[in-house]
């Protein structure tokens, strides 16, 4: 992750300054325009970003690769709500980037994108620019609270733990100092990113209050009718398991936070907490309003569904950023890029890449030991020009689905960092 890399000498320096047209400050980071290689830049080290740069090197250990991200070290979202409900230690969710540099060649930035430039093929970052011939943004999401300020004070106080990292952590020592008392959980309606976390977190919540003998109650709010997946599996879990520590509430808004008297106040009442984990709508990374790729409005960033190209030729935006036919999963994050992988890959080379429809699978726990699961297929209808999806669903809870479950996560990490 060594700056040391991109360390240029000066006549370089100025030479990728003037190619790419800036009066420029100091840059710390410059790449001469005038490269022998294609040269891809990837932003966002999380699902997506990292499986396009290992797949990128694995299938053409020529390529240039940058990597840019903005945090330390990888942090799963996938198996955290294991962690916040005491389950599972943070170590074995984190991995370090430079596997990537040492094992795969990916030259991994740790730094923060401040903008992109399409007119000039240039990713700005906190300490210069960076030129691409392809550009990859992964850069995740962000939290929809522009309308809704009660969620501003709320996001510090209650940390939704939806982003992976500090609100994790943050969110785990408030569970671990609670001793007894009213635990609030509310869900936005979708699109959000993980369909099944929220009502896993829940459950595993309510398993925790029970197995650690608390005198609490759990208050889960939700936006919408039902579980808006796997909802046989998860409330026959709710009604079976958790019914004596957890009432579950559903088409309820959240209309306002008071963070300083601890209530939230829905459209069906209010309801007191000791410690609350409020998820707010969310959005595609406001990096990508910088960058042009969304329009006025727009939540998510609209790509062609097959490559996940945007409007501008060779810049793709996949994972939870694009709106695509896939649920916002670290599992179609990690498909969409290998695909993309492929793509430029193949582009480089003067070829397409055919066709493919990628598929899903989606766990989650409903007790400390067991869980239920969804996988989907998806068809192309070239009539309606629209996906179909076909789900299966198996909502009866069991050990061998999270004994699965675990295996998936492990080969998934294993995948990206092994
Ligand atoms: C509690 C929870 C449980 C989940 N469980 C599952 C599961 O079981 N299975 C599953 O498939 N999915 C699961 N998910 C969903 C999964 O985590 C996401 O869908 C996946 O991480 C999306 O990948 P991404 O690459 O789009 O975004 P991310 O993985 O979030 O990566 C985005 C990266 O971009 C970086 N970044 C953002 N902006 C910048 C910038 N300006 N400069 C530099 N870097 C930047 C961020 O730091 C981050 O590392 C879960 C999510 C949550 C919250």
């Amino acid at each position: 992750m060594s700056k040391q890399w991109l360390s240029v000498n000066r006549r370089e320096l100025l030479s990728g300054a003037v190619a790419v047209g800036l009066s420029a400050p100091l840059l710390a980071y410059s790449v001469p325009q005038k490269r022998q290689k294609a040269q891809v830049v990837v932003v966002g080290g999380g699902y997506g970003g990292v499986t396009t740069a290992k797949y990128l090197k694995r299938e053409n250990p020529n390529l240039d690769v940058v990597l840019i991200e903005e945090r330390p070290f990888f942090m799963s979202c996938p198996m955290s709500n294991h962690f916040l409900a005491g389950l599972m230690e943070l170590s074995s969710l984190c991995f370090s980037y430079n596997v990537l540099e040492v094992k795969h060649g990916v030259r991994v930035i740790n730094d923060k994108v401040l903008g992109v430039e399409l007119d000039k093929r240039v990713v700005r970052t906190s300490s210069g620019y960076i030129a691409y011939d392809y550009l990859v943004l992964s850069p995740g999401i962000d939290y929809d609270i522009e309308d809704k300020p009660f969620y501003r004070d709320s996001l510090i106080y209650n940390p939704p733990a939806f982003k992976p990292g500090s609100e994790h952590i943050y969110l785990r020592r408030l569970i671990e100092d609670f001793e007894g008392g009213d635990i609030v959980i509310s869900v936005p309606t979708p699109p959000f990113r993980c369909p099944p976390a929220p009502y896993e977190r829940a459950a595993l919540i309510a398993s925790m209050i029970k197995r650690n003998k608390l005198k609490a109650h759990m208050y889960f709010i939700d936006a919408n009718e039902r579980p808006i997946i796997n909802s046989e599996g998860f409330l026959s879990a709710y009604y079976d398991l958790y019914r004596d520590v957890a009432t579950y509430i559903t088409s309820a808004q959240v209309r306002d936070i008071d963070v300083h008297k601890k209530v939230v106040r829905t459209s069906h009442g209010e309801f007191k907490y000791d410690i609350a984990n409020i998820i707010p709508p969310m959005r595609a990374s406001k990096l990508l309003d910088e960058a042009g790729l969304l329009k006025r409005g727009q939540k998510w960033v609209e790509v062609n569904p097959l490559t996940f190209e945007t409007s501008v030729k060779n810049v793709f935006v996949i994972g939870d950023a694009s709106q695509s036919y896939l649920p916002k999963s670290g599992y179609a994050a990690h498909s969409e890029g290998k695909l993309i992988a492929k793509i430029i890959n193949a582009r480089i080379r003067g070829k397409e890449v055919k066709e493919e429809y990628l598929q899903m699978i989606c766990y989650a726990m409903v007790s400390d030991k067991e869980a239920i699961m969804t996988e989907t297929a998806f068809r192309y209808d070239a009539v309606s020009k629209r996906f179909i999806p076909t789900y299966r669903e198996d909502n009866q809870r069991k050990e061998s689905t999270a004994k699965r479950y675990d295996e998936w996560a492990r080969g998934l990490w294993r995948d990206l960092f092994g």
